[in-house]
């Protein structure tokens, strides 16, 4: 993003951008370009009393155009063609039935409005998952960012890019929840933003969730959310 000659320095924009990537200038305010994720706020909340805000060519340019796939819930991801995230998310499990009995998936969403992420703090997270041996989901626009599924390193060109959010989803068996977990506090200590954790998993036939003991025991404080089908989508049982 970028702000033209229009400027008149009112300042009326600034409480709009998620980064405070907006610059404060005498004459004329600027966007801090290293900073900016490209998420359009600016331009889209129409503060700007002169119209001053435009998306240069540049910006929509691989590897820079990830920023805008990555903030702007109204950009398509290429990989997945899916918006916002750019995948199905976990939690929609009874619908999409990707996770069996006995299989955990694991979610972690680096980044938030305030302070967003660069794609190589999430690189961190990738490659300690890759080490245990989980399945990434491919319908997610994450695996597109990496080079080797198996190290879950990342091509080098996407590594300073900078994004609101993005959301890294994986599958596993149930007894390597531990190891993951394990994992996921180790990386915490070493990552430059912040994320959130969600397992999924499906509850038993008893009606209790399998995998609260083994939360319960690494030390995490589990907040169960269920979501029900009631008729919608792709019912599990036909
Ligand atoms: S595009 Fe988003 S991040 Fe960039 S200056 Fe505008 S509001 Fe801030
Ligand atoms: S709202 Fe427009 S005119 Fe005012 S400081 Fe921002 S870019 Fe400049």
């Amino acid at each position: 993003m970028r702000i033209n000659g229009d400027c008149i320095a009112c300042g009326q924009c600034t409480p709009y951008c998620p980064v405070n990537a907006i610059l404060e200038g005498v004459t004329l305010y600027t966007i801090d370009e290293d900073q900016c994720v490209e998420c359009g706020v600016c331009m889209h909340s129409a503060a700007c009393p002169v119209d001053a805000f435009f998306m240069p060519p540049e910006s929509l340019v691989y590897p820079r155009s990830l920023r805008k796939e990555y903030s702007d819930p109204g950009k398509p991801h290429p990989s997945t063609k899916g918006i916002g995230r750019g995948t199905e998310e976990m939690k929609c499990n009874d619908v999409t039935a990707r996770f069996k009995h006995g299989e955990v998936g694991v979610a972690m969403e680096f980044g938030r409005p305030g302070i967003a992420t660069r794609l190589s703090e999430l690189e961190k997270m990738t490659m300690a998952m890759a080490a245990i041996g989980v399945t990434f989901e491919k319908k997610n626009p994450v695996f597109a960012l990496m080079s080797d599924p198996n190290t879950g390193c990342f091509k080098p060109e996407v590594k300073n890019e900078r994004v609101l959010s993005a959301i890294l989803e994986v599958k596993a068996s149930a007894e390597k929840l531990p190891l993951i977990l394990s994992a996921v506090r180790k990386v915490a200590q070493q990552v430059d933003t912040v994320f959130s954790l969600d397992v999924i998993t499906r509850v038993g036939d008893d009606g209790e969730i399998p995998v609260l003991p083994a939360i319960r025991q690494a030390g995490f404080q589990a907040r169960p959310n269920a979501k029900i089908n009631l008729g919608l989508g792709r019912p599990l049982i036909p």
